[in-house]
C-alpha cells in the first residue's frame, strides 16, 4: 500500500515538473516572463497589462479602465506645474522620533519616495499664473501627516496669504501619522486654522485624489473655496468595515467614492486627470488672479 501511494506521489511530482517546464499553468507569470519588469505593469483594477512608458505618458492613467492610479509628488507636480517651479519648505528638521522605528521607517519612506516627507511644496505657475501648489505622496508613509507635513501646510498657507497668491492642496493621506501621536492630531486644528486665515484674502482649492482619507480628510482637504476630485479616488473618515460594525449596518457599494461625494455635495465637480491643469488655470483666471 505504501508504495502504491510513494508511486502515486513521483507521479504527481514528475507531472508538477512538466507543467513547470511547459510554463501554462500561471498565465500571468508566463506574460510577466515575456515581459519584464521593467517595460510592463499590470492594472490594479482591471488586471491588465500595460507598457509602462505608454502609461507614463498617458498621466497614469489606465486607457482600458479609466484608472486613476497613485501618483509620486514629482510626477504630478510635473503634470500641473508650467516648467521652472522651485520646491519650497523641503527638509523641515523631524523633531518628534520618540516611536520605537520611527526614525528608520521615515528614512526608507525618504528613500522610496525621493521626497523629505508626506508632501511636497512648490512655488511656480500654472499656465503662466503664479501660485502655490502642495502635493501629497502616497509612497511616503501612505501619505500620513505628522507635525512636518502639519507645518508645510500651515506655511504655504500662511505665505499664500503673505504673498496675495492662490493655494491649490492635493490631498492624498491614509490620515494622521501614528508614530506621533496626539502631536499629528494637532495638525489638523493647526492647518485649519492657518486655511482659515488664508481663505479670508485669497482663493484656496483642494484636489482629493485616491486616497484621502482620515485626518487629512477632516482638516484641510475639506476646507476649500472649491474641492475637486480624480475620478474613482476614495475619499472619507474612517474605513468603510470600520463604519459598518459601528452602524451594525451595510454601507452602498459606491459609499466613499468622489462619484459618491459629489452627489452629497461635499465635491464640487470630479475631473479627469488629463483635464485638471486647464481646469485649474481657468479656475485660477475666473478669480482674477493672472
Ligand atoms: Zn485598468
Amino acid at each position: 500500500m505504501q508504495n502504491a501511494f510513494d508511486k502515486r506521489k513521483e507521479e504527481l511530482k514528475e507531472f508538477s515538473e512538466a507543467l513547470d517546464k511547459l510554463d501554462i499553468r500561471k498565465k500571468d507569470e508566463v506574460v510577466q516572463k515575456q515581459a519584464p519588469d521593467d517595460l510592463m505593469t499590470k492594472c490594479p483594477k482591471c488586471d491588465r497589462f500595460l507598457v509602462k512608458e505608454e502609461l507614463f505618458d498617458n498621466l497614469m492613467v489606465c486607457p482600458y479602465c479609466n484608472n486613476h492610479m497613485r501618483l509620486h509628488a514629482k510626477d504630478r507636480i510635473n503634470q500641473i506645474m508650467d516648467k521652472d517651479y522651485e520646491i519650497i519648505f523641503n527638509n523641515l528638521e523631524e523633531k518628534y522620533l520618540d516611536f520605537p522605528d520611527y526614525e528608520k521607517k521615515l528614512n526608507e519612506a525618504k528613500e522610496a519616495s525621493g521626497n523629505d516627507e508626506s508632501i511636497v511644496c512648490v512655488k511656480g505657475k500654472i499656465n503662466g499664473i503664479n501660485v502655490l501648489v502642495g502635493v501629497m505622496d502616497s509612497f511616503f508613509m501612505m501619505g500620513s501627516m505628522g507635525s512636518v507635513c502639519g507645518e508645510k501646510v500651515t506655511l504655504m498657507a500662511e505665505k499664500a496669504t503673505k504673498e496675495n497668491l492662490p493655494l491649490i492642496l492635493f490631498t492624498c493621506s491614509g490620515g494622521a501619522r501614528m508614530q506621533e501621536g496626539i502631536i499629528s492630531l494637532m495638525q489638523m486644528a493647526k492647518t485649519s486654522q492657518a486655511i482659515g486665515k488664508l481663505k479670508e484674502k485669497e482663493l484656496y482649492i483642494s484636489v482629493l485624489t485616491d486616497p484621502t482619507t482620515g485626518g487629512v480628510s477632516a482638516s484641510f482637504a475639506a476646507l476649500a473655496d472649491i474641492t475637486l476630485a480624480e475620478p474613482n479616488a476614495l475619499i472619507g473618515f474612517a474605513g468603510k468595515r470600520v463604519i459598518e460594525r459601528t452602524i451594525k449596518e451595510v454601507l452602498p457599494k459606491e459609499f466613499q467614492t468622489a462619484e459618491f461625494n459629489l452627489e452629497k455635495g461635499y465635491i464640487d465637480k470630479i475631473v479627469k486627470r488629463k483635464d485638471l491643469k486647464e481646469t485649474l488655470a481657468n479656475l485660477l483666471k475666473l478669480h482674477r488672479y493672472n
